[in-house]
């Protein structure tokens, strides 16, 4: 995919204002704006928005209220019933000329929306589901007497001097960084798993704590 060119279009447009734009371009914009913004922030999945009217066509009416990821939006480039539109671009036109009747462009929008929620709308997807970060009480489960000191001591650590938001980021990179130490790949320094023991001073000595 090209972000480079959907900027450029967004660029091109940058100045004008949206009653001075064709329909065909704001829509083409508005999908570019939300492109990237989606892509920036790793969004893969969107809701195919807008609503059918009596003289909507086949090919946005079968899609509208439906979930589609990326990788579905951009192979609409091979589908034998693409708008005909010279160079056409799924992000840029959609539905292009078969949307509405009479029109050349498609008023149809990308609505950006969370794995977590594509999944449950998509479950053929597969969408992979985020690694979760273990809670302190799980991560000290199986932990000998002395391990589970320091991992106290450590998570004791964390809330000092720190802001609310702070603690909250050095607390999950902390577990998630520990649940990786006691995991079967482990934390490796000079081709040796390292030990609770050894790992946890370096993790302190990192977080600056
Ligand atoms: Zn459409």
């Amino acid at each position: 995919m090209d972000i480079e060119k959907y900027k450029r279009v967004v660029e091109k447009f940058a100045l004008m204002k949206d009653s001075e734009m064709s329909d065909f371009d704001f829509f083409a914009v508005a999908r570019a704006r939300d492109f990237i913004q989606a892509h920036a922030i790793g969004l893969r999945y969107f809701v195919y928005m807008g609503a059918p009217y009596d003289r909507t066509k086949g090919f946005c009416r079968d899609k509208i209220g439906k979930v589609f990821s990326i990788n579905e939006l951009l192979l609409l480039k091979d589908d034998p019933n693409r708008p005909a539109i010279p160079e056409y671009d799924p992000v840029l036109h959609l539905g292009g000329n078969n949307c509405f009747e009479g029109e050349d462009h498609c008023n149809h929008g990308l609505s950006f929306i969370s794995n977590s929620r594509a999944a449950r709308r998509r479950p053929d997807l597969d969408i992979a589901k985020p690694l979760s970060t273990p809670s302190w009480v799980d991560l000290m489960k199986g932990l000998s007497l002395a391990e589970i000191e320091l991992v106290r001591n450590f998570s004791s650590r964390l809330s000092r001097n720190r802001s609310e938001l702070h603690t909250r980021a050095f607390d999950l990179m902390a577990r998630k960084s520990i649940a990786l130490a006691l995991s079967e790949d482990g934390v490796h320094r000079n081709g040796r798993k390292m030990t609770l023991q050894e790992f946890i001073p370096e993790l302190v000595q990192e977080l600056g704590l």
